[in-house]
């Protein structure tokens, strides 16, 4: 490689579950409102539309146990969603093959300024502030789909200082594992260290510093964080 004229950015790595060698993450892409009952609960149809996306930074991402509450909001929400992540790519990939593109999953939580967004909602512009601010996207390991397969039925949950607040399951999502690559394939060639969150289910809400939150995908793994 050529010498860079200013230091060049640190790679995004995660770690997965049982391996030394890490995940290097290339770009993060989000679902929205893949699940009808928080479709509802943010007061939208929840018939099945095509499916909209948005994106993360790749540098968003950690694994930690801490979520800095970011500046400028007063309305910080959690999403507790599964996370997909890619070992190869394309462009108009069929639905039939795609999940042989998944390296592996795990679970993140897609944290939003939710009073931001509103306010770029009805002012008709993109989502970057309330959705791609920094540590906006804490994950847990990654787990090998050799292992586990692909999950698409299974409780996915989260809780706030024990309480339960968002109790869904995996088999609820309006656009499926394999329709989410196709369809975002259709959109953006995807590659080999894509990330992809997968959507929430209803319950979201907003956190406070000191608030522990707990979440968790069955059969992929749990997460654990302080709000500071
Ligand atoms: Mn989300």
């Amino acid at each position: 490689m050529r010498a860079t004229v200013i230091p060049a950015p640190e790679p995004v790595l995660l770690d997965v579950m049982g391996e030394t060698e890490q995940f290097p993450v290339r770009r993060v892409y989000c679902v929205g409102r893949n699940y009808a009952d928080h479709a509802i609960e943010m007061g939208h149809d929840p018939s099945r539309e095509p499916p909209f996306f948005f994106q993360k930074n790749a540098d968003n991402l950690y694994q930690g146990d801490s979520f800095p509450y970011p500046p400028l909001s007063s309305s910080v929400h959690y999403e507790v969603e599964m996370v997909m992540a890619l070992s190869s790519g394309g462009a108009d990939i069929p639905a039939e093959e795609a999940l042989s593109k998944v390296y592996g999953y795990g679970l993140g939580i897609d944290f939003t300024r939710r009073d931001l967004q509103d306010q770029m909602k009805k002012m008709g512009r993109s989502w970057e502030v309330a959705k791609a601010f920094e540590n906006s996207a804490p994950v847990s390991a990654l787990v090998p789909a050799a292992k586990i397969g692909h999950p698409q039925d299974g409780a996915i949950w989260l809780d706030v200082n024990g309480t339960r607040k968002q109790d869904g399951n995996l088999n609820q999502m309006i656009w499926k594992l394999p329709e989410i690559i196709a369809e975002l394939s259709k959109l953006f060639v995807l590659a080999p260290g894509d990330v992809i969150m997968t959507g929430t289910p209803a319950g979201v809400g907003p956190i406070v510093k000191g608030d522990k939150i707990t979440c968790g995908v069955d059969g992929v793994g749990e997460l654990s964080l302080t709000v500071v």
